[in-house]
């Protein structure tokens, strides 16, 4: 045991203050993200080793997690230099019983374990051709094992080793006063939740009991590991509320004319008659217009639901009332087809330009724009430039949101007023998810799809199988069919296996050359893509081969095949998102996915995406197997690295979280706003913010 007198430690001391822990060592451990005591404590074990019971070998019975002791003997190196690794084997052995070890890349073990000492053992026990193997052991000399009896914390690599690491939060615990580690949460909500304090959470967690539940431990379960994750996310969902509540506490300089008649006045402009879900939208963005503080709202539904017809009448919203509008989207396809689609929705009546990096007359957009002669602009980054300035911008629309960072979509909000902000997401993204990452907006959720649209028929079938594919494409061709083919890669690669534009693409284009297929990718220039898109929607060409470029919005109705070649190469929301491609007219429409050689986790993958045609099921199955980190990490504008929490596991604490942090932010905005300051001392997400 280690004296507990020598230092008095608190979550904010520093690094240095532990022993052994001096500049150097600190330095290399803020690199690592480590800044204070608290912060390393909050560095919790991945996994527990279950070390209380010491068995005999001749107990080993079956294949696990075993604690032995014995003698070491005959242990030889032997170096398998082909694959880089040394190994060295040998026999544990107690009276009359020996079992066979194995170890890795652990050469310095054959000279220093000792004939005469008794070790103790823990690994993992597996039979290998009719023999009992003890497979890469820990190993102490049982006089001084500090290890075996207990459980064991086994800590992750940070930017020192697991042995290190183990060493010095133990001494972090050591001087830690557990019961006098300040609490930043308050008595009502840990009891609500059923929360224990910090500090001896942190200590349970790093030094369990010998009672402890081993497997509670192991699934991050324990109230101790709950206690951490809440304090997580509490402290992100304070930032998140006091953030929404210093917007609902401005003031917007605009006002709109909504009358009665004005809905009934946009919709009689549509083509058709929006879904129930769609009025629901529209009526909460209209009434968020018509309040005096600026809308931060979040419109979410799965592709083609309507949601870009909603954004248009709020838009019309605008100029019907002198307002000006802006839309802005991530590539110039879809700024150009939200251009001719939002004209097509709302007719001539409203001025309306279009600002691209290459759109021309853009000097005279921009001054129309500016002196107010226009109502609506639409365009991409291009919007955001100095040169862009709105004369009364009052809503702002964004389309793609999470492939804009936060920055961006600050610097179109400042060209006005505090504007009212719309922000939709391509595809849906798990609540959990949403409320981390968008927690601050309100949410309007489209659930249905307009009338009239089919199912798409999905298939999964193996390269082997695809000549039965492409015959058949051929016959739906002959009919009058219009087919997307999509390969992930332009060029051909050979370390890589999957089909490219220039390889398989070019042998398609060949075979069915009478359909004059087109070809469209990023490296085109813009105009070639306009002019490739215009051909085939007007139904000029009636395949179009292409890279995931057409992933995002685009919108041909008459288009009922989509081919996705290589599909193990996407992920579940890209393959979603390819396949909302189709479907989108009164044609029965199919989907096929074509994969090479799957892994467990794709074969996963494409049985989610071929049983379910639900944008936020398949979202959620995302989640599931891929983990929050990938699942978002195309969400640029990014999610707190939680150093406990979960998206997965934890997702319904991040509801409680929620709830918690909008009460406390209504009920006493400045108890809130220390309580967000001290817990953002020693956990993440207090950066996430930073620039928000
Ligand atoms: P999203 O932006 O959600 O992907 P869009 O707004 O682009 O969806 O709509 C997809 C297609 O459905 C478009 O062709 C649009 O004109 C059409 N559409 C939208 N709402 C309706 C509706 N209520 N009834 C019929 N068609 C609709
Ligand atoms: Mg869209």
């Amino acid at each position: 045991m280690s004296s507990r007198d020598a230092v008095r430690l608190s979550c904010e001391s520093p690094l240095t203050a532990l022993k052994g822990i001096g500049p150097v060592r600190a330095e290399r451990m803020e690199s690592a993200g480590f800044h204070n005591v608290g912060e390393l404590l909050h560095l919790l074990p991945i996994r527990y080793e279950d070390r209380r019971r010491v068995s005999r070998l001749e107990d080993v019975r079956e294949e696990g997690q075993y604690t032995l002791t014995g003698w070491l003997e005959d242990l030889r190196p032997l170096r398998i230099s082909r694959r880089r690794l040394t190994l060295v084997r040998g026999r544990l052995v107690s009276g009359e019983q020996s079992l066979r070890v194995v170890w890795f890349n652990r050469p310095y073990l054959s000279s220093q374990v000792e004939s005469k000492v008794e070790y103790v053992l823990h690994g993992a026990v597996r039979r290998r051709a009719d023999r009992w193997e003890l497979v890469n052991p820990s190993v102490e000399p049982v006089e001084r094992a500090r290890l075996a009896g207990r459980v064991v914390p086994i800590y992750p690599s940070a930017g020192l080793t697991p042995a290190e690491l183990r060493r010095f939060i133990s001494s972090a615990i050591d001087g830690l006063d557990s019961e006098q580690t300040a609490e930043p949460i308050p008595f009502g909500l840990r009891e609500r939740h059923g929360l224990p304090c910090l500090g001896p959470a942190l200590e349970y967690l790093h030094r369990p009991p010998p009672e402890a539940d081993v497997d509670a431990l192991n699934a991050h379960s324990t109230a101790q590991h709950r206690r951490l994750a809440y304090g997580e996310m509490l402290c992100l969902q304070l930032q998140l509320a006091l953030r929404r509540r210093r917007v609902l506490q401005s003031r917007k300089t605009h006002r709109y004319d909504l009358g009665p008649e004005l809905q009934d006045m946009l919709e009689s402009r549509l083509p058709f008659t929006l879904t129930d879900a769609q009025r629901r939208s529209l009526d909460e963005i209209l009434r968020d217009l018509d309040a005096p503080y600026p809308m931060m709202r979040l419109l979410q539904g799965d592709v083609g639901c309507g949601k870009t017809a909603v954004a248009a009448l709020a838009l019309a919203a605008a100029a019907e009332s002198g307002l000006q509008g802006a839309l802005m989207a991530p590539t110039e396809i879809l700024a150009e087809q939200h251009y001719d689609g939002v004209r097509r929705l709302l007719g001539e009546r409203y001025p309306i330009v279009l600002l691209t990096s290459s759109a021309a007359s853009r000097s005279e957009s921009r001054r129309r724009l500016e002196s107010g002669k226009v109502s609506l602009a639409i365009g991409t980054h291009a919007l955001i430039q100095e040169q862009v300035r709105f004369s009364r911008l009052g809503l702002v629309v964004i389309d793609e949101q999470h492939r804009f960072g936060v920055e961006q979509r600050r610097r179109l909000q400042l060209k006005g007023d505090h504007p009212d902000l719309l922000v939709m997401t391509a595809t849906p993204i798990p609540r959990s998810l949403t409320l981390t990452v968008y927690g601050d907006l309100s949410l309007s959720v489209i659930d249905e799809l307009p009338p009239g649209r089919s199912a798409v028929a999905t298939r999964v079938v193996p390269r082997e199988q695809r000549e039965e594919i492409y015959v058949w494409l051929e016959k739906e061709l002959a009919t009058g069919a219009s087919a997307y083919i999509v390969l992930p890669f332009i060029d051909e690669s050979p370390a890589v296996d999957a089909e490219s534009i220039s390889g398989f693409g070019r042998e398609l284009q060949i075979r069915f050359e009478r359909y004059r297929p087109l070809i469209l990718h990023g490296r085109a220039s813009s105009d070639e893509r306009a002019a490739t898109m215009t051909a085939f929607s007007s139904g000029d060409a009636k395949v179009l081969l292409a890279t995931t470029l057409i992933e995002v919005g685009v919108d041909v109705p008459d288009a009922s095949i989509m081919i996705i070649e290589s599909a193990e190469r996407f992920g579940l929301a890209q393959l979603h998102q390819l396949r909302g491609r189709v479907g989108r007219g009164q044609k029965r429409s199919d989907c096929v996915a074509i994969h090479g050689e799957l892994a467990a986790e794709g074969r996963q993958r494409l049985d989610v995406f071929a049983g379910s045609s639900d944008g936020f099921r398949i979202a959620e199955a995302d989640l599931e197997i891929r983990g929050p980190g990938d699942v978002l990490g195309t969400l640029q504008a990014g999610l707190p690295a939680f150093r406990v929490a979960d998206l997965v596991r934890d997702r319904a604490l991040i509801e409680k979280a929620r709830v918690d942090a909008r009460e406390m932010v209504e009920s006493d905005e400045a108890q809130a706003r220390r309580l967000a300051f001290a817990l953002g001392a020693t956990t993440a997400g207090s950066d996430f913010l930073a620039g928000a």
